[in-house]
């Protein structure tokens, strides 16, 4: 298999949900609820839930590659790095990074935001709902913060080990090293630029 840049690529429908959710974040700091309310509906995708299960749910070929089960992790527990990722570091990440996954470009929402429109949208979010009946969108834009060197296997919980990804790309990689599945480094690519700040701020 050839080395990759991600699993598989957020769907076109992931940018214009979150366009949608922009819009959304406008309307509610005008007190228009009912107008944010269908945008935050109608960002709901089937195809952004698709894509999130196809590489979160259960292991593939042909998207994660040859190998057939994660490796035994390489490090003794005792030996590894703490693995808490602090509130500071975690802000300093999404702010490096731009609040894009850095393997497959989503967009992502710190886990504040995120919370704070399940919290303000409860229907319109499903928030009650088990994980996979969910809003699709907000679910998988929840920056995670993913170890390069998995930290099973001596990686450190530091600004130049991490990334911010997306649920999708941190999940279907689990403990595996970038060779094991077959992912270029993606700190060896210039961060993207863009306007998308991550809703920081929004719905409150
Ligand atoms: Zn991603």
């Amino acid at each position: 298999m050839n080395v990759r840049d991600c699993f598989l690529s957020p769907p076109d429908e992931a940018f214009i949900a979150s366009d949608m959710l922009a819009r959304a974040a406008d309307h509610f700091s005008r007190n228009e609820m009912e107008l944010a309310r269908d945008c935050i509906r109608s960002a709901d995708m089937p195809e952004i839930l698709k894509w999130r299960r196809e590489v979160m749910a259960g292991y593939k070929p042909a998207i994660h590659g040859p190998g057939s089960k994660p490796p035994v992790p390489s490090v003794p527990k005792s030996e590894r790095h703490p693995r808490y990722i602090s509130a500071d570091l975690k802000r300093r990440l999404l702010e490096r990074d731009g609040y894009i996954c850095r393997f497959c470009g989503m967009r992502l929402m710190h886990q504040i935001t995120c919370k704070r429109i399940e919290t303000s949208f409860p229907d319109a979010t499903k928030a009650s709902l088990p994980n996979w009946e969910r809003h699709a969108l907000i679910g998988g834009m929840v920056a995670n913060y993913d170890h390069v060197l998995p930290w099973s296997k001596g990686g450190e919980t530091t600004l130049g080990n991490m990334v911010i990804t997306c649920p999708p790309c941190n999940y279907g990689r689990g403990e595996w090293t970038l060779a094991e599945a077959h992912l270029n480094d993606p700190r060896l690519r210039p961060i993207s630029s863009t306007d998308w700040m991550g809703l920081d701020g929004a719905f409150q």
